[in-house]
C-alpha cells in the first residue's frame, strides 16, 4: 500500500528532472547515427558481417557521440549542418578544431560510405554522363580505377581514397589522411565534391583481409553503388 505513493513520487521527480534537463539544453538537433541501408551481412563475402557491425555500431557511433559532445557547448557550431561543418573546419575555434575535424569528418565520411555501397550485383553501372566525364578526365573507367586503387593502397596509415569533381568540372582521384575529406577547407586537401569514397582504415578490413589492403580494395569495386555515384555526379552539375 505504501509502494504506490512512493512510485508516484519517483515518477513526478523523474518528470521534473526531464523538464529541467530539457530547459537547460540548447534547442539544437544533435547529429544521429544513420541506419545501414542494408543488413550487416548483405555485403558478404566482400565485407563480413562482423566487420560491418563493428564498423557501423561502434566506430561510426563513436564519431557521432564525440561530435555531439564537442558541439553541444558551442551554439554557433551547433547551428551548422554536417555538410557545412566540413567546409568550415578551418574556422572552428582552435581549442576544439581537432576534435570536430576528426569526429565531424568521421561522421560525414562514414555516412557517405554506407550509401555508396550495395549488395553485390545491385549497384548498377555508371551513367552515360558519368562515364563520359570519367573518360574525359582519365581516358577510361579502368584507368580511373587503377589510379583510385593506387591512391587507396598508397595512403600511409589511416585514411580515405576519393573520386571527386573539382570546381572546374573535371574529375580527379585524391586521398586524405585520418578522417579528413575533400570538403574541408584545410591546407593540403585537394577540394572537390566527393562522388565516391573508400575507407582504408584497418578497422574497415583487417578482420577478413589482415594486411592485404590491395585485396580488399580490388574486391570492394563489386560493391560500388553506381546509382548513388551517378546521383552525386548529377547533383554537382546542377
Ligand atoms: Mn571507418
Amino acid at each position: 500500500m505504501r509502494a504506490r505513493p512512493l512510485s508516484g513520487m519517483l515518477l513526478s521527480s523523474l518528470a521534473a528532472l526531464v523538464l529541467l534537463l530539457a530547459g537547460a539544453c540548447p534547442a539544437w538537433a544533435a547529429f544521429s547515427l544513420p541506419p545501414l541501408p542494408y543488413s550487416a551481412e548483405a555485403l558478404e563475402p566482400v565485407i563480413d558481417a562482423t566487420t560491418m557491425a563493428l564498423h557501423h555500431d561502434r566506430h561510426h557511433a563513436a564519431y557521432v557521440a564525440n561530435l555531439n559532445a564537442q558541439i553541444a557547448a558551442d551554439p554557433a557550431l551547433a547551428e551548422l549542418s554536417l555538410d557545412a561543418l566540413q567546409g568550415q573546419i578551418g574556422r572552428v575555434p582552435a581549442a576544439v578544431r581537432a576534435a570536430v575535424r576528426n569526429n565531424g569528418g568521421g561522421h560525414w565520411n562514414h555516412s557517405q560510405f554506407w550509401a555508396v555501397m550495395a549488395p553485390p550485383g545491385q549497384g548498377g553501372e555508371p551513367s552515360a554522363e558519368l562515364l563520359a566525364a570519367i573518360e574525359t578526365s582519365f581516358g577510361s573507367l579502368e584507368a580511373m580505377q587503377t589510379q583510385f586503387n593506387q591512391a587507396a593502397a598508397g595512403r600511409f596509415g589511416s585514411g580515405w581514397a576519393w573520386l571527386i569533381r573539382k570546381p572546374n568540372g573535371s574529375l580527379a582521384i585524391t586521398s586524405t589522411a585520418n578522417q579528413d575529406n575533400p570538403l574541408m577547407d584545410l591546407r593540403g586537401i585537394e577540394r572537390g565534391a566527393p562522388l565516391l569514397g573508400l575507407d582504408v582504415w584497418e578497422h574497415a578490413y583487417y578482420l577478413h583481409y589482415q594486411n592485404r589492403r590491395p585485396e580488399y580494395i580490388a574486391a570492394w569495386w563489386s560493391l560500388v553503388n553506381w546509382q548513388e555515384v551517378n546521383r552525386r555526379f548529377a547533383a554537382t552539375r546542377a
